[in-house]
Parts: C-alpha cells; structure tokens; sequence
C-alpha cells in the first residue's frame, strides 16, 4: 500500500469512527468526539470532511450563545435526512410502527390492531402498510430505511434467533423472528424482546440517558427487565437475560407458568395485582383502571400496588446486589402508578440492597410515553448499530 493509500485509509476509518459514536451517542461537541481517541486535529479536519460531504450538521446545543464569538455553542450531529430507521412492535392485540430519522428525531408512530392467533405472514402485512404509510408522511423512501428493528414479547434466543416458548404470541414460537420479518418487510432487521428495547429508549431519549449501567424494569402483561451493562444492552448467553418477572419471591407461592412456585409475576403481574380486588370490589378493574383509581385515593388500589411494589422491590434488592447499576427505571403499564408503587419498591429494595455508604440507586419512573416505549426502543437499536445497519451513504 502507498503511503498516500495508507493516509487515505486512515482518513476513511477515522470517518468511520466519529460516525459511529455519534450513533452511539447522538449529537456531540467535538470536545467529545476527541474523547473516543483521536486528537483534537484530526477531529476538526474528519468532521469537516463530514461537513462538506452533507454526513452531518452543526446544531446549537442551547438557545444561549457564545460570549465571545455570538456563536451558539456548537455540537456536531448526523444529517437526519440521510435516512431513517423504523420501529415496529408486535404485540398482543396490536403492532405498532415508529419512523425516526438517523439524527435522532422522532417523526411520528401509529399503531393497528393484529389478530395474536393471526399468522406472522398477516401480521406482518398490517405492518409493511403502517411503515408504507408512515414513510410516505414523512418523505423517506424505502431504500432510505437503514433498517427495522421488530420488538416481540417474549425472548429471543441469542444462538438460533428462534422465539422462545415464552413469547406471549404463540404462533411466532420457535420462528426466526429475524429472518420472517426480513423477508416479508424487505428490510434489513433486527429483532429482541420488548423489554430490552424499552431499555434503549430509555437510555435513548429518556430517564437513563447518557448512563454506563442502569436497569429497566418492564411491566407488560409480565415483568422483564433490560439490563444496560458498560454502555450496551446486556443479553446474556442465551438471549434470556432480564426474566425477572421469574426469580423467585416466595418459594411456597402459587405455581407461575413456567413452572415454578411463588415467581414474581404470580405476585406483582397486572393480572395478580387485579385478581386481589374481587372481594372489595365486586369486579375485577383493568390495571390502568387500579391505577386510575388510586390516585383517586381508593384505598384497597392503593394497597395493591404498594405491595406489588414491595415485591418488586424483593426481586429488584437482588439484582442491585448482583449489577450495581446506577439507576433502575420502571416503565410498562405500572409506570403511570408513580410514588405510589415506587416508594414501597425503593423501601423494600433498600431494606435488602447492599449498599456502599450513602449511595443509593434512584427508582424512577420511564420518562418517555410508556404506550410507545418499546416501538421507539425498537427504532433506537437500529440507530445505535452502525455495523449492522450503515448509513446509505456512509
Ligand atoms: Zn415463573
């Protein structure tokens, strides 16, 4: 190779290395893009190749300017007109569809109702229409689209790609989500478990941005939980890292689904929390109802949730003493219960969490829209991956 080859391969990896962490991190100063070890030389001269060739664009990081030169201080993020990634979940009783741009920028989501006993070939039609639509909204072409992420509500096993037997949808079990969707969206894809990708949201746009090690507990029609470790997503061996909603609570409890006794899903699920309201109220409320009505102040929905919470919490003690994360998110549809379930969950945590001096994690609340955590999730893994999905021209 000659030495003006060799320069330009240079150039061309160093291109390649900005580009890629500000898909890692979104939009970044160029005091930032020197952190991930070039030179504060060799940065202004590869974010000016990227600035020519239309890769990226400046944008203000506040409405304040520099006082010296008028200027608004300046980051350095993709050009979200290159292209976009989507977002789709498929889950029980609707998929959803989300459309961002490569930069970051949410554009819009929309969802349709699905058949769970409808074949993946259907469901998948409801979705190809959605994202036409979607596309056509928003003025990206399909060859525009870096790639979709799918989202599906059960685990993903990490060697086969085939959906594992506790995927809430039976007739994806033991498919190659992956490859079924691929085929019948024309998109290059990714697919993972809702949780996990409610989790890249989070850390995304929401509660959990810009965080190494943080949890998210996902709250669906079972619990799971998305383990963000060292800045990515931790799968484990097998793709089922997460399946909190299976560690064991109480080990003489009722018998959980998958067979084992006193799971926390048999005690902290919607669907054990409202079984616990038959005899005070003579029905059984939907979940959003429960939540609903105890921040109204009913007393019994309170006390459901707040032990949910402390169960929770139990499950949440052992984590925190096994990862150490910085934060723990809670999102899903027990979200919307704030305080009410999160203060009994951080007192039973604490009661059991090993902790070092004064510092305790925080327990918050998901910060973005929890309807369409997951779907977003789903858009921000394909944003996040530059090997998998390159930009169109890059
Ligand atoms: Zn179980």
């Amino acid at each position: 190779m000659s030495v003006h080859e060799s320069q330009s391969s240079q150039r061309s990896a160093n291109r390649a290395r900005v580009v890629q962490a500000l898909r890692q991190h979104g939009a970044m100063s160029r005091g930032a893009l020197a952190e991930i070890g070039l030179s504060r030389s060799t940065v202004a001269g590869v974010v000016g190749e990227l600035l020519d060739a239309g890769t990226v664009v400046e944008v203000a990081d506040s409405p304040r300017r520099d006082r010296v030169t008028g200027r608004p201080p300046g980051l350095v993020a993709l050009n979200g007109r290159l292209g976009a990634a989507v977002g789709v979940e498929i889950a029980n009783g609707i998929v959803r569809v989300a459309v961002c741009t490569v930069a970051r920028e949410l554009l819009v989501h929309e969802s349709a109702p699905a058949d769970d006993t409808g074949s993946p070939a259907e469901t998948l039609r409801i979705v190809d229409t959605l994202i036409d639509k979607l596309l056509a909204a928003t003025g990206y072409e399909r060859h525009q689209v870096i790639g979709a992420g799918v989202a599906m509500p059960g685990p993903i096993q990490r060697r086969t790609g085939l959906t594992g037997r506790a995927c809430t949808l039976k007739p994806w079990v033991g498919l190659d989500a992956r490859a079924v969707a691929a085929g019948a969206l024309g998109l290059p894809v990714l697919a993972d478990n809702d949780a996990n990708l409610a989790a890249l949201a989070e850390l995304t746009w929401g509660a959990a941005r810009g965080l190494r090690d943080y949890a998210y507990i996902y709250s669906a029609t079972g619990i799971g939980a998305g383990f963000v470790l060292n800045g990515a997503l931790y799968v484990g061996a097998n793709g089922t890292a997460g399946e909190i909603g299976h560690t064991t609570i109480n080990e003489d409890g009722l018998v959980c689904e998958c067979g084992g006794r006193g799971c926390l899903n048999t005690l902290a699920n919607p669907d054990a929390i409202t079984r616990q309201l038959w005899q005070s109220h003579r029905r059984r409320p939907s979940i959003e109802e429960v939540i609903r009505l105890a921040h109204d102040g009913d007393a019994g929905c309170r006390r459901v949730l707040a032990d949910a919470g402390t169960h929770i919490g139990v499950a949440m003690a052992n984590m925190y003493n096994l990862l150490d994360p910085e934060l723990i998110v809670l999102g899903g549809n027990l979200a919307a219960a704030g305080a009410i379930i999160i203060d009994p969950l951080r007192q039973s945590m604490m009661r059991r969490a090993i902790h070092a001096g004064e510092a305790v994690p925080a327990v918050v609340a998901g910060a973005l829209d929890q309807e369409v955590v997951v779907v977003i999730g789903a858009a921000a893994a394909v944003l996040r991956d530059a090997t998998r999905f390159p930009l169109p021209t890059a």
